[in-house]
């Protein structure tokens, strides 16, 4: 794929985000298809690309909060966009014009809707995942570098080892600590990675919750009991697993010293 053919992902990843946006903000109402597209991140109005925090506004009008509202919740829109943007292009650049292509698209899409939900509102919504299991299902049918089956087991093996994790470590701490969200979310990561891609992204996952953990708990912002929205993590491990996981399994076997 050329440059200019990659500035269009990143372009296409931009002005996407308002309607992803516009899902994460009103996942818990009804979805009319509105124009523009694009609400307010106080979630009471429809608004213009231009009146709100989004790039567009930014650049042309140095815009700190809505003109209607006076909201100034800028991150949902203006980091969510380049965010979008970026990982579109990294898509492209890394799958070419490949059926696969169409199948990360998605999955960085349903990522940034729910990081957003569970960051707002710690819950990852049945409205937003059923929908993306289906379609990841049918996708699945027709797009399969690897076997069918390989994906299967995938959605299987990545919910019921969260749903393990969850139900020992709620009879070991007393406490549900995996939402229920999470779970069913491994049901559709599970049918993008497939098996051994999704397992390493539940490892990868952790580790960049234990991470977050102790920054949290240096910067002193974390207080006992409180509950950590693990959507996050999930989205970088399994977007890492997804990017990079093949060559990253391999070097491990070989650092084991399972192969050559
Ligand atoms: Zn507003």
């Amino acid at each position: 794929m050329n440059e200019l053919q990659l500035v269009v992902f990143l372009v296409f990843g931009i002005f996407i985000t308002p309607i992803l946006n516009t899902i994460a903000i009103q996942w818990d109402n009804r979805l009319s298809p509105a124009y523009p597209p694009t609400y307010c991140t106080s979630g009471t109005h429809l608004a213009s690309r231009w009146s709100i925090m989004t790039i567009p506004a930014i650049l042309s009008q140095t815009r700190r909060q809505c003109s209607t509202c006076g909201n100034g919740t800028w991150w949902r829109y203006a980091i969510a966009e380049p965010i979008t943007g970026l990982l579109f292009v990294y898509s492209a650049y890394y799958f070419g014009f490949t059926p696969e292509l169409i199948v990360s698209l998605v999955f960085i899409s349903v990522l940034v809707i729910i990081v957003q939900t569970d960051l707002t509102a710690m819950i990852i919504p049945n409205k937003v995942v059923f929908p993306a299991v289906a379609l990841m299902l049918v996708f699945r049918l027709f797009i399969h570098p690897m076997s069918i089956g390989t994906y299967l087991w995938g959605a299987i093996a990545g919910s019921g080892a969260l749903l393990l994790i969850g139900l020992l470590s709620g009879w070991m701490f007393k406490k549900e600590s995996v939402g229920g969200g999470d779970i069913k979310l491994y049901v559709f990561i599970g049918l993008v990675l497939g098996v051994k891609l999704t397992l390493l992204s539940l490892f990868l996952a952790s580790i960049a919750g234990l991470i977050g953990g102790v920054a949290l708990l240096l910067a002193g912002r974390y207080a006992k009991g409180m509950t950590i929205p693990f959507g996050p993590y999930i989205a970088v491990g399994s977007v890492a697993a997804y990017w990079w996981g093949e060559p990253l399994v391999q070097s491990y076997l070989r650092f084991a010293g399972f192969a050559g």
